[in-house]
Parts: C-alpha cells; structure tokens; sequence
C-alpha cells in the first residue's frame, strides 16, 4: 500500500499519536475497525510486536504528496537550566519556518531541564537537519526524537 497526501487507496488515514510517523519513517498501517486506518511507525510498541502475524498490520510505502504537507513529531530536548533556554530553542524552531504545536517543560534536577516539543515538519531529512541545529546549541545536552519504541516508551 501506498501513502500520500495522507491517504491510502483514497482513504483518510489518522497519525497515531503514540508515536508521530513522519514522511519518510518506516511506517505500519493498522486497520482500526473504530478509527479507520492509523499509521503507525513501524518500530513503535503499538504495532511492532504484531505486524508479522496479524493482517490488520501493513507494511505501507510513502508516496510522493502532491500539495506540500507537513508532519507530527515529537522531540526531547535536555538542555542545561538556564534562563532563556526555551526562547533560544523556540527561535531555531522558528527562524527555520518550522511550526511549533506544543511545548511543555519540566527541571529534571538543578543543572537539567527537559523540553518536549511537537513540532510540524516536511520528512525525516528536515527533521535530521533541526535536531543537528538543535544539538549544536549552547547549553542542549541532548535532542533525541520519541516514536514509543522499546527504549523510549517509558520516557513519556
Ligand atoms: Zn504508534
């Protein structure tokens, strides 16, 4: 199966929230009786253990979008706890056109805070060159990206 401009064979497909496939990720279409099709990544918890032995679980194909689309993901950021951190990052955000959904912040310790950031995104080259900008900053420890497989499920 084919997915473009967020449909597959004409139907609408939903982002699984739990892991925020974008275009380019290996991807997993579970077909959902209740939501219709949700796409999934295809190493997140939620299909991963499945997609070999159930034929509700499809291994799925991106295609080309023909209007410019954007994507869903999710990234974490651990950045030294100073004051105005999440405005420098925010700006790197927004200084490359890249739309911020939502942000929410907590101290992990003194030194630490963590940011999850949901972010619109074009594929996973865009998305590689935000997290090495991001990673180059002063002060940012570490940006990793979260799809709920095995080692970040419970990072949430
Ligand atoms: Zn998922």
């Amino acid at each position: 199966m084919v997915l473009a401009d967020h449909q597959i064979e004409g139907v609408s497909v939903i982002y699984a929230k739990c892991c925020m496939p974008i275009h380019g990720d290996p991807i997993t279409a579970h077909s959902d009786t209740e939501r219709g099709i949700v796409v999934h990544h295809s190493r997140c918890q939620q299909v991963a253990p499945f997609k070999q032995s159930d034929s509700r679980y499809l291994e799925t194909n991106w295609g080309g979008d023909k209007v410019n689309k954007t994507y869903a993901a999710h990234l974490k950021i651990i950045a030294e706890n100073k004051i105005g951190i999440l405005a420098d990052v925010i700006s790197t955000f927004t200084k490359r056109g890249i739309n911020i959904i939502a942000v929410n912040t907590k101290d992990l310790d003194v030194k630490f805070t963590e940011c999850n950031f949901e972010i619109d995104i074009d594929n996973v080259e865009e998305l590689r060159k935000i997290m090495q900008k991001v990673r180059s900053m002063k002060f940012v420890e570490s940006c990793k990206r979260i799809i709920n497989d095995a080692k970040t499920v419970n990072e949430n």
